[in-house]
């Protein structure tokens, strides 16, 4: 089905009214910049009644089918409401394990059941899911993981730990990558996916603390934890698969987000905004050739990137490296953000050294506590150097 820009637009009409009437006013305790650090339970309220709030309007899940509290609509509906939410500056929507790799992957490998079970609440923001893929010793190299699920009746038993594990303190499920044959030939066929229950005896997480100073991520230890055989995905042996399939969601690779509102938009036109009214030695700031130079990089990156987001749509010019232009886009767009966020903490000078919590820190520390979070997103869903060795194995075709 493709939309006529006319439906589109007064879709957009629609949309931007009704966050004009909706978006909350900024609560009186700090949000967090993206879905990886909601680290209260003051956060996760707020954030979920949002949440709900955007469903229940019927912008969520756009083109999810009607049947699971989908809309059943054009994606492109989705991305009008994702433009909007980031125009209206409207908080995050923070299911995003769900929303974005979850639901996508039901949808498309998921039996009937696990649908009408698990889709209705991912949107609503009633359920919360976080991804069991990392272990302490097992990041990068995740077809090594060890956490083991035995077969016991109509149970399997789970031991062993994840880390690093996004929400997994406040989650409801969890898609778990566990090992059920240690004594498989190749490592990836004795691995199984599950889409296990968190709030049962024997599963614990234990927040953990970021450089940021904030929360989000947790140690996740299963201790004998029983969980129901029918968690199962696909069958015993077939996880490195699904696992597989979830990463293309995580990392671009594969449509069908459900939304692309997780972080709080910041762009090149905030930063320089932002640095107008600074000085150096008296002069304004972007007098400095050496700082027009770096600013008139950061820019030219920005419009290469935003370019590139719009060839993706074109599939006449993907159709030579069709995981090229996503694959890349997350190692070159995390990466250019990164910077960019530097930049704006060390223009600062000496005060850059300031975080959040100082009252002289600027703007309470916008940019540092931006850049340090920026870590998260170079890191999770593979680090830029795992990237990079993807982008020239499998787009490339170089040798490993
Ligand atoms: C904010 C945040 C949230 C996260 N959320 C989740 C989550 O919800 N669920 C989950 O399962 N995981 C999560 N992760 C974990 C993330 O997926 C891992 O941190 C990541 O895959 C790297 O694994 P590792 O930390 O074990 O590092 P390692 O794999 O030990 O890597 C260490 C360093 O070695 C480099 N390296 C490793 N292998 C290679 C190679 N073959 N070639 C070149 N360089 C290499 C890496 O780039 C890195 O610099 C999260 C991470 C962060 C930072």
């Amino acid at each position: 089905m493709s939309e006529s820009k006319a439906a589109l637009k007064e879709f957009q009409t629609e949309v931007r009214a009704w966050m004009k009437e909706n978006v909350p006013a900024p609560p009186p305790f700090l949000l967090p910049l993206s879905f990886l650090e909601v680290g209260t339970e003051q956060q996760l309220d707020f954030l979920r009644e949002w949440q709900h709030r955007v469903w229940s309007a019927g912008y969520l899940g756009m083109h999810w089918p009607k049947e699971y509290g989908g809309q059943g609509a054009d994606p492109a509906y989705q991305g009008v409401v994702d433009r909007e939410l980031g125009a209206a500056n409207a908080p995050i929507m923070f299911n995003t394990i769900g929303l974005g790799w979850v639901g996508p992957l039901l949808l498309e490998m998921g039996t009937e059941d696990e649908k009408a079970k698990y889709l209705k609440a991912i949107l609503s923001g009633e359920e919360i899911w976080c991804q069991g893929f990392s272990e302490p010793d097992h990041g990068s190299d995740l077809g090594a993981v060890q956490t083991r699920a035995v077969r016991d009746g109509d149970e399997y038993v789970i031991n062993g730990s994840k880390i690093w594990t996004t929400m997994g303190n406040y989650a409801d499920h969890m898609i778990l990558l566990a090992r059920t044959d240690p004594t498989a030939e190749r490592k990836y066929d004795g691995l199984s996916f599950f889409l296990s229950p968190m709030k049962i005896p024997g599963v614990d997480a234990v927040p953990i603390r970021k450089v940021t100073g904030e929360y989000g991520f947790n140690q996740v230890f299963f201790t004998d934890a029983r969980i129901p055989a029918s968690t199962l995905m696909l069958e015993e042996g077939k996880g490195w698969q699904v696992a597989m399939k979830t990463l293309e969601y995580e990392r671009g690779v594969q449509a069908g987000q459900g939304t692309s509102h997780w972080a709080v938009s910041i762009q090149i036109d905030d930063l320089i905004d932002d640095l107008r009214g600074f000085e150096r030695d008296g002069e304004p700031l972007f007098q400095d050739p050496s700082v027009r130079d770096q600013a008139v990089t950061l820019i030219m990156e920005a419009k290469a990137l935003a370019l590139s987001q719009r060839r993706m749509r074109l599939s006449g010019l993907t159709s030579d490296f069709p995981m090229g232009l996503p694959l890349s886009s997350k190692y070159r767009g995390t990466e250019w953000a990164r910077r960019m966020k530097l930049f704006g903490t060390a223009m600062q000078g000496a005060s850059s050294s300031l975080y959040m919590g100082d009252g002289d820190a600027y703007r309470g520390g916008f940019w540092q506590r931006a850049y340090f979070s920026n870590f998260g997103m170079t890191i999770g869903g593979g680090t830029t150097q795992v990237q990079a060795n993807i982008i020239a194995e499998h787009v490339l075709g170089l040798p490993k």
